[in-house]
Formats: structure tokens, sequence, C-alpha cells
């Protein structure tokens, strides 16, 4: 059976080093044989008791005592067949630091398998392994540890689990895991999951009132949000990860040399992935297709040392679920071969950090698409209803989508050339920026045409292309492509949660508006142009990298919150507090309670970066800088310098990229060297003080403290930084601490 497949493969993998190992089974021909999916059920349960579940994933209304039993018993013997001994019910914290832990994971404990229903204490019942319907659907457990923002506190801290019914539990590692939301004792959500699945009702909500004012979709019974997610990562060897306390404490290096050649010349993106590295992104192929996370692409990315791998989109919040399991099984897999995975948004200074773009659309059960111009007239007319939604809740709630993507680790990608900058504007493509100057001009609904051009190539063997109805761009926040929008300011540790939640928001909020308008006797296409007159300044198809785009967007009343702190005190707004609590999606209590994680999350980021660069500097930089001089100050007595460098490797425990033979062989004047090494070895001292001293000024009260750290703390920081880095660019290399840049990128 698969389980016992499953067995030796977990064996063989704990056992195993050898880099030619391979999986004993073909991904394709298990594929989701692990997961409990509509497929699944409609095998092994009776015929009506799967009808009526379904129906109660449309309708919302809980199963009958009588199906959730007859549902648990099914799941039992199916998660038994596979191995299973533990079942988890698996939720999402709003943990922050996700880079650092190696993403945003999900939290579970192992419950056994066994019935623990005992009548008296001193029973003599033989044990029973089972899964009853109350432990299947609800969980309750201790919810004062986790983040909430004052919703939970030790005094009073029963938290709850319950399943989400619309995401499918699987089996994985002996464990069969129950996708959960998280609540407290009184309802109020303390995890990611909830309020995305309140905002996927929303959207529903709104959707379907939308869809009976203008006639369109008539046969759809619900509306689903869908996401794709594209994930950016780096992969170096464990063993460098280890000998890093910066990346080990904060999943970045917050000290480093860029090597001569790093990603100039383009050389990395596509190129072969290197070998170790294409092991471990075939396992995990492997074991997410097992377990039903049908993964699509997978290839280099920019920096070196990086790369991407992306699923088949799928219902929001399951593949929101899939991409946490993936960094889980990446993080697993990688240690099994002695990699360490960084979903870090910038483990290394001065190459490309990491993103997460959130590919999203929006769409009926009968196959239409908010989002996809369509073939007949009317997919044309809801695409540029979806796009006036979109426009709208993106103009009105511009600072809300901005907060979704506010962590300490991303506010080192946005704006820095290299991801959307930090101002929110919307990219529907050229052709359809003049479309939308015609609606408002009182041109008509259908007209915009969504024509794929022929393209030669110019040689007679390549066909012509068919190129996209709208040209890419990779300078906006929120392009559209084709048949979604893209969402690519998401940061590459984030649970995808938030910012999904914030999209299906922002669009019910369109949503809304635009059924209210109808309602109120304005013809479709008036209140399609009225929308449209309305955001027209959000809409960009322009460079949005170039400077002149951020005069323009503070022209046009765009908001630019470039840093965490910024964006975060818009995000409890009285128009965010409203939007939030009309759409059932927060109650005010829960949009500040998610205010306080936020900050919290941020300042707890960037404290213990101050305090680990204080830590690296005092018990091993400013050593070894002690160290150099001291050896440079000998290098009249060459046999002396030559014993000291030695000695010094054996410290850190790793091996040295290479040596320095200057700082042997010495072309140089030896008082001069040491001169300037010593003024750049002192400039880390007094550097290193100044920081000290700015942690003692932090003020108390949260959103003070994170502008702080934001505005004068972090500066202090780089100056750090650049010392540091300065200093190793002269330090012998041998007694430089750590695993350098060089080391850590050009590995595998
Ligand atoms: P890119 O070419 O932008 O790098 P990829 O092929 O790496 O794109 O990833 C695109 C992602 O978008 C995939 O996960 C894909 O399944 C997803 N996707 C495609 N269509 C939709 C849609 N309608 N809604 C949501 N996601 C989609
Ligand atoms: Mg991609």
């Amino acid at each position: 059976t698969s389980g016992d497949k499953d067995s030796q493969l977990i064996f063989d993998l704990q056992s195993e080093t050898s880099p030619v190992f391979q999986l004993p089974w073909d991904p394709l021909d298990v594929l989701s044989e692990d997961i409990f999916d509509d497929k699944v059920m409609a095998e092994k349960l009776p015929g009506a008791v799967c009808g009526r579940f379904k129906e109660c994933l449309i309708t919302g209304a809980p199963c009958s005592e009588e199906d959730m039993k007859t549902i648990a018993d099914c799941l039992f013997a199916w998660a038994r067949e596979r191995g299973a001994i533990d079942f988890s019910h698996w939720f999402f914290p709003m943990r922050g630091g996700g880079g650092a832990v190696g993403g945003m994971l999900g939290a579970y404990k192992q419950d056994t398998l066994l019935d623990l229903d005992f009548s008296s204490k001193f029973t003599t019942k033989p044990m029973k392994a089972c899964l009853p319907a109350d432990r299947l659907f609800q969980g309750e457990t201790d919810g004062s540890s986790f983040p909430n923002g004052g919703l939970r506190v030790t005094h009073s801290a029963a938290a709850f689990t319950t399943w989400d019914r619309s995401s499918p539990p699987f089996v994985l590692n002996k464990t069969l895991y129950i996708p959960c939301a998280f609540v407290t004792h009184f309802g109020k959500c303390i995890d990611e999951k909830t309020p995305l699945l309140r905002s996927m009702d929303a959207v529903k909500r709104e959707g379907l009132r939308l869809l009976k004012a203008t006639g369109l979709g008539k046969d759809a019974k619900t509306i689903y949000s869908y996401l794709g997610w594209e994930q950016e990562f780096f992969v170096i060897k464990a063993e460098h990860y280890k000998a890093r306390p910066d990346l080990v404490n904060t999943g970045r290096t917050l000290f480093g040399k860029l090597p001569t050649r790093h990603q100039q010349g383009d050389l990395n993106y596509f190129a072969p992935v290197p070998g170790t590295v294409q092991l471990l992104l075939d396992r995990v192929q492997g074991v997410m297709l097992k377990i039903g996370c049908p993964m699509a692409v997978k290839h280099n990315e920019v920096a070196p040392g990086q790369h991407e791998m992306s699923p088949v989109f799928r219902v929001a919040n399951v593949s929101c679920d899939s991409n946490v399991l993936f960094m889980e099984v990446m993080n697993r897999e990688a240690q099994r071969l002695g990699l360490q995975v960084l979903f870090h948004e910038k483990p290394f200074s001065g190459i490309n950090g990491s993103g997460k773009h959130a590919n999203w659309s929006v769409g009926t059960d009968t196959g239409l698409n908010f989002f996809y111009p369509g073939k007949t007239e009317e997919g044309a007319k809801l695409f540029v209803t979806g796009i006036a939604c979109l426009a709208h809740g993106l103009r009105q709630y511009n600072e809300l989508v901005r907060c979704s993507v506010a962590t300490a680790g991303n506010d080192h990608r946005l704006g820095a050339q290299e991801a959307p900058p930090a101002i929110i504007s919307l990219y529907p493509g050229q052709g359809f920026e003049k479309y939308v100057d015609s609606v408002i001009n009182g041109g008509d609904l259908l007209g915009y045409k969504a024509e794929k051009k022929k393209q030669a190539t110019g040689c007679s063997q390549a066909d012509p292309i068919e190129a996209n109805v709208e040209d890419r761009n990779r300078t906006a926040p929120f392009p559209f492509c084709g048949n979604r929008f893209e969402f690519r300011a998401v940061g590459s540790s984030q649970n995808c949660n938030l910012p999904v939640m914030v999209c299906n928001a922002i669009m019910a909020s369109g949503m809304s508006y635009l059924a209210d308008l109808m309602e109120k006797g304005l013809s479709h296409r008036d209140a399609v142009a009225q929308l449209f007159k309305e955001n027209r300044h959000v809409v960009f198809t322009g460079n949005g990298y170039a400077a002149e785009w951020r005069q323009e967007a503070a022209k046009r009343g765009l908001p630019n919150l470039n840093t965490t702190p910024k964006a975060l005190a818009t995000w409890s707004s009285e128009k965010n507090q409203a939007l939030f609590e009309k759409l059932g999606i927060y109650t005010k209590e829960e949009t500040l309670a998610r205010q306080e994680v936020m900050y919290e999350n941020y300042v707890t980021s960037l404290k213990i970066e101050a305090d680990t660069m204080i830590q690296m500097v005092e018990t091993s930089i400013w050593p070894a800088c002690v160290k150099d001089l001291k050896v440079m100050k000998m290098y009249s007595s060459k046999a002396e310098v030559l014993v000291a460098a030695p000695e010094a490797t054996k410290k850190g425990g790793w091996a040295p990229c290479g040596t320095a033979p200057e700082s042997k062989n010495g072309n140089q004047e030896p008082k001069k060297t040491s001169g300037t090494r010593r003024d750049a070895y002192e400039a880390i001292m007094t550097e290193t003080e100044q920081l000290k001293s700015l942690l003692q000024q932090l003020p108390e009260a949260l959103a003070e403290e994170a502008t702080f750290l934001c505005d004068v703390v972090k500066p202090q920081m780089e100056r750090l930084r650049l010392a540091v880095d300065t200093a190793e660019g002269v330090m012998d290399a041998e007694l430089y601490p750590y695993p350098s840049y060089e080391t850590m990128l050009y590995s595998h």
C-alpha cells in the first residue's frame, strides 16, 4: 500500500546522504494519493453524505451530526491506510519574523489517533484507534502564547481550532493534517486564515449582488477567489547557514561584502539549476504532488543562489495553505540534503531579494472570470466591470493594500528597483488605459478589443508568435496578466492570507459600490464609467521604477508609504475599520489587534537584528580585527605572520573560501597598511557604540518605537554594516570569522 511505501521513503530519506538518491516513486503516478479531496470523498463516502457536504460548502450551513460522524470515520480509515498514527489541527498564528524561522510556518500539535474517552478513571476498556467527529471538526487549545494583539490574555486563554471544510485534509509524515481557522473563546480571529475565509464570503456576497444587478452570470451559485503563488527563495549549504549568527537569528546577513561577480550580466536567470538544489526541488515537487498540490514551475532566479517554484492556481484558501506547506516541506527536505532554504525577503545585500507574487482572480462556479476579457459579450462586460471594481478598491483603500505587505523584511525590497515601488497603482495594460478614457467619455461597455496579435519571428522554421492581449509590466505592483492580476509586492516569507484577504476586501468594496449605484438606478455603463472616473488616477501603465513616477504619484494624491511604520499607521483609519466591519472581515477590535501584532512583529525583528549585530561585532568581528592588526605589526617577521593565521581559522569551524595571498606576501608597505586597517577597524567600534547608545533611547509606545527603530536605529545599523564590510575588504580572509558571500552563494 502507499502507507508502506511512505514509511520506507521516510526511512530512506532520513538515513540517506548521497546526492544520487531518487524518489522511489514517480510523482505523476501517485498524484494526489494522500489528499482527502473531492475525488476521494466521492469514492469513499455514501453519495448522499457527499452531496450534502458539498452543499454545505456552498451555503455555509453546518453538517448534521450524523454526517460529521460518517465523514470522520471515513477520513480515519483512509488516513490509517496511509500510515497515519496522529492527526493535527494545522493553523496559522499571526507570527512575524517569518524570514528567520524559514517562512511563516503553520502551527500544530500532534494528537494521537487513539480514543481518549474513558468512562471511568479505573477503566479496563481496551484501547481503540479512532477519530471522533468532534475532534475532527474542532479542537481546543491554549491561545495565550500566540500573537493576539490583546485579544487573548493568560488568565483567559482558551482558543479554538475549527476545520476549514473547504481545504482538504492530507497525510504527511504519518500525520493527518486538518487545515483550521483559529479563534478565541469569543470567536475573535487570532490567525491569518479566518479573515481570508471571511473575505472570500464577502466577495461571494457582494459579487452575487453585483451579478444580479448587472444581469450577468445568471446561473452562478457562488463566487470564488483564486490564488497561484510564485515563491522565490535562496538555497545555501546548511553548514554556512549555521556558521552565521545573523542568518540563524534574523534570516538575513547583517554583514557581508558582495563578490566581484554577483548578478551582473544576467547570468543566473533560468540558468541550469545546480545539482543538489535540483535534487531538492525535484523531491519537494514529488512530495507536494503526492499531497495534492500540483507544482507547475521551477527555475533559477536573477541572483546567484536564488530559485523559484510555483504551483497550479487553486481556490485562495487552499492555495494559501499549500504555500505554507511548501515552505515547511522545503525546510524539511533541505535539512536532509545538508542544505538551508532562505525565505527572507533580503538575505543578501546588493543582489535581488525574494518575493512571492500572488496571482489572484475572482470567478463564478460557472466558469466566468472577472479578469478574463472572454470570447462572449457577457465575458467582455464582466471583465470591464471587474476592473472597474478593482480600480475603486485599489484607489479608495490604497493604504490597506500597502499595509498587507508591510514587514521589516519587505522594506528592503519595495522601491529598490528589484520589486515594485511602495506606491500602489493598477496596471490593466496600455490598451485598456485608453479604453478607460473612452468609457469615461461616454464609450460603450463593449469597446475594449482584447485581440491577441500575431507577430512574425523573421525566420521560416520558428512559427509566428501569438502575443498576449497586453504586454507585461514588471515594475507595477498590480499588473494584469491575461486572466488574473499579479500582486507582485508580497514578501517571500509572508503568509499569503493577509495580502489575498485585502485583495478580496477591496474587490468586494468595489462590487458593493457598483451594485449600490445600479440599485439606485444608474445604468450598467454609467455606473462603470463613474467608477473609472472617480478612480482614474490609480491607473498607471508607465515605468514604476522611474523617479518621475514618484513625483507624478504625489501629484495624483497616491500615498507613498515607503516604510512599514508609515504604512501601519494607516491600517486602523476610520475608513478601513468601517470597510472591514461592513464586509464582516474584522470587528473594530480585531482591526486594532491586527495592527498591534504587525507593529510588534516589526519592532521585534529590528531589535533582534540590532542585538545580533552588536553580538557579532563584539564576539567575533572585533577580535578578528585585533588579530589582523597584530599580524600586520609582526609583518616584518614573515615566519610569525604565517603561524598566526591558521590558528584563527579553527574558530569558525567552516572551510574558508580562499586565502588572501597579498596579506601574506605583502606587496605594500606594512606601516601604511596597518594604518589604513586600524582606521577601518576603529570605525567599527565607534559605530557599534553609537548603535548601543541609540538602543538605550527607544521610546515606550509601540508606534513610536517602530518609527524610531526605522528612522534612527536602522540607518545606524547600515553605517555599522558599511564599516564591517569595508573591514572585510581589507582583512586577511582567513581571519574573517564568517563564511563570505562568495562562499555562501557559489558552493553548489
Ligand atoms: P510568470 O510567468 O508570471 O512567472 P508563472 O508561470 O511562474 O508566471 O506563475 C503563474 C501563476 O499564476 C501560476 O501559479 C498559475 O497557476 C497562476 N494562475 C494562472 N491563471 C490564474 C488565475 N486565473 N487565477 C489565479 N492564478 C492563476
Ligand atoms: Mg515567475
